[in-house]
């Protein structure tokens, strides 16, 4: 049998991830190059950050959208918010390539989805970015506040993932209070820094690490929390520990060096591989908070600016996050699953429900 030729290799592709419709924009005149996928619509139109990557390959910008866009349709879905899944790249190098036309252009391709798709801020884009996007169509959230948008969605998403915590706090103590608890929080950028201060604020003992050392210092000072090595936190005994800088910091090696009961962090994809490390946290009994479940502060805040933006009802969504997690950690422990099969199990059945009803008179 002959090898498949590209055009079938990318549509098998989109069968394998259950993609509902990619389109390819190309405009040579501003140098644009992108991929927007849009993974299923079911719940509502499909929301998803633009990422600006200088991709080595074509094939690896659209592997790289096609999971993204997949992962977004499952973190609306347990967040309880009626989107669905989308997100685009632009391949390029957000600080040579990036103009205000190449943004608008891109901003046209959107509008012309006619609000299938609505993008926001992503890795290499910004508010700015978002306010050139948009000049050219209305489907666009996380412009500044300023222009009336819901702003830098970090504080949400760091009281999403202090809710996360207590629910797996609850499940392993029998009760949530974290006073005299102890977490380690990798990575004290923008959400890192909001969730040292509700620790501290709650009396927790807070080991913070960064590789940018001058942040590390400073922010370890304002909020009393004792600043570590990156190379040692593997070493420290803590109740807690919540990955809030890069993906797959936790695979086969490090789970046999974690000492914590708990993980839950902002990062995205933490588990290096999610079916083989999922199990190993299982078998070593440390819960695992999945992290699309408890990082949905950023989507709530755009789905609230979309719905006309209210604080309280942001808050409200978020603090649900402690909910949605106890579910999970339930499933988990009823069915003996890990913590990433059962949120994907809860987020793809309200899909399959949400789908009989849009189906039926
Ligand atoms: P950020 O860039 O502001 O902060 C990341 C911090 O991690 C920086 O201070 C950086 O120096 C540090 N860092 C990088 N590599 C490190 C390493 N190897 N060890 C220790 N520290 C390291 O990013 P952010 O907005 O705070 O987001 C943090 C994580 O949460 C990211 O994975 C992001 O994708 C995810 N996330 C963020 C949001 C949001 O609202 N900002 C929403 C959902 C998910």
């Amino acid at each position: 049998m002959s090898a498949p030729d590209r055009d079938d290799s990318i549509f098998s592709q989109l069968e394998a991830f259950g993609h509902k419709k990619v389109v390819y924009c190309s405009d040579p005149d501003t140098g644009l190059k992108a991929i927007i996928a849009i993974h299923d619509t079911t719940l509502g139109p499909a929301l998803g950050g633009t990422r600006m990557w200088a991709y080595k390959t074509e094939s690896d910008a659209l592997q790289d959208v096609l999971r993204l866009s997949k992962s977004m349709t499952y973190k609306a879905s347990i967040a309880g918010l009626n989107l669905g899944g989308g997100k685009a790249v632009i391949i390029g190098d957000s600080h040579r390539d990036k103009s205000e036309a190449l943004l608008r252009k891109f901003g046209r391709f959107i509008k012309n989805l006619n609000g299938e798709f609505i993008t926001a801020e992503d890795v290499g884009t910004n508010p700015r970015d978002m306010e050139y996007i948009r000049m050219e169509t209305q489907h666009v959230m996380g412009v500044p506040e300023s222009i009336g948008g819901s702003g830098d969605p970090s504080p949400i998403t760091a009281l999403g993932v202090f809710m996360g915590i207590k629910a797996c706090v609850k499940e392993l103590y029998g009760n949530d209070n974290l006073a005299g608890r102890s977490v380690i929080v990798q990575g004290i950028g923008h959400v890192g820094e909001k969730l040292v201060k509700l620790l501290r604020d709650e009396n927790v003992k807070v080991y913070a690490t960064d590789i940018n050392e001058d942040s590390l210092g400073q922010i370890a000072k304002k909020y009393g929390a004792e600043a570590v090595s990156n190379s040692k936190i593997f070493e420290i005994d803590a109740d807690i520990y919540a990955p809030c800088a890069l993906g797959a910091t936790i695979n086969s090696e490090t789970i046999k060096k974690l000492k914590c009961g708990i993980i839950a962090g902002s990062a995205n994809n933490q588990l290096e591989d999610e079916i083989v490390d999922g199990r190993m946290l299982l078998e070593k009994g440390i819960l695992f908070a999945p992290d699309y479940v408890i990082n949905a502060g950023g989507i709530i805040n755009c789905y609230s600016e979309l719905m006309g933006f209210s604080k309280k009802r942001t808050m409200q969504l978020t603090e649900n996050i402690y909910e949605a997690t106890r579910n999970v950690l339930k499933l988990s422990k009823c069915e003996n699953i890990s913590t990433i099969e059962a949120a994907n199990k809860i987020a793809e059945k309200r899909i399959a429900d949400i789908k009989k009803v849009k189906s039926s008179y």
